[in-house]
């Protein structure tokens, strides 16, 4: 059985009085039956001494170690400043930063290089679904993002159709359930955790970790504070 994982995106979102949220959401769960992932922005990520049982991720790395390359972060780096993850390949990346499916391997690959786990991102956009290309797309992107050597201990996968990220639109239930089932099926030989992401909220959460093969999820805004992510997270222990 994969892990079961609640991992929360911040964005570029947070400044110091966040860190209260963090520290919240740590109290909350001492004791959590499912693993809990957050991405703060970098400057909090270097803050946090002490996060309790929750794993701390950064949001992208370089896919150098070292250089010139000024205003990026290497994983290294982000696993000095204490993260054990790294998103990679998010639809904001892929988008704003013309991230293409060989810099999401290259990066997935400096992440567990530095002793990440990659937490890959992959999704189809609203046109890519209303044509009908929706697994084409999901079997293209694990091909090309997922390195070879992914494996269920350095490797998360997490479904994000675009279309509902940040959008308050979810797919239902059965459009997840044969996202999932076909991404398991790409990774029959892994036991890799799949997670949803898109628009999951406490009113919904319970719902889509009912799905089949959803092993939880990759929560952008209601991650943010801890009233909006803890119900999130005790959805995901009672699942
Ligand atoms: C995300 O940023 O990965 C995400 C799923 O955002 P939201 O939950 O806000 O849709």
């Amino acid at each position: 059985m994969p892990r079961k994982i609640a991992a929360g995106n911040w964005k570029m979102n947070g400044t110091t009085a966040s860190l209260a949220e963090l520290f919240a959401i740590a109290a909350a769960h001492q004791d959590p039956k499912v693993d809990i992932l957050i991405c703060p922005p970098a400057t909090l990520l270097a803050r946090i001494t002490d996060a309790g049982a929750i794993a701390l991720g950064g949001q992208d790395c370089h896919v150098n170690t070292t250089g010139a390359h000024t205003g990026d972060i290497s994983a290294v780096m982000l696993a000095d400043a204490g993260a054990t993850f790294c998103l990679t390949g998010h639809s904001e990346r892929r988008t704003d930063h013309g991230e293409d499916n060989a810099t999401v391997a290259a990066k997935s690959l400096a992440a567990h290089a530095a002793g990440l786990t990659a937490v890959i991102c992959i999704g189809e956009t609203l046109a890519e679904r209303e044509a009908g290309e929706t697994l084409a797309v999901l079997s293209a992107q694990i091909a090309g993002s997922v390195p070879a050597e992914a494996t269920a201990q350095n490797t998360v996968i997490a479904y994000e159709p675009v279309w509902a990220i940040g959008t308050g639109l979810v797919p239902s239930t059965d459009q997840i359930a044969e996202a999932h089932a076909h991404i398991r099926a790409e990774l029959s030989d892994k036991d890799i955790p799949l997670l949803y992401g898109g628009s999951v909220k406490a009113s919904n959460a319970a719902e889509i970790f009912a799905v089949p093969n959803v092993d939880g999820a990759l929560v952008g805004g209601a991650s943010l504070r801890a009233a909006d992510f803890s119900p999130i997270i005790t959805a995901l222990e009672n699942a």
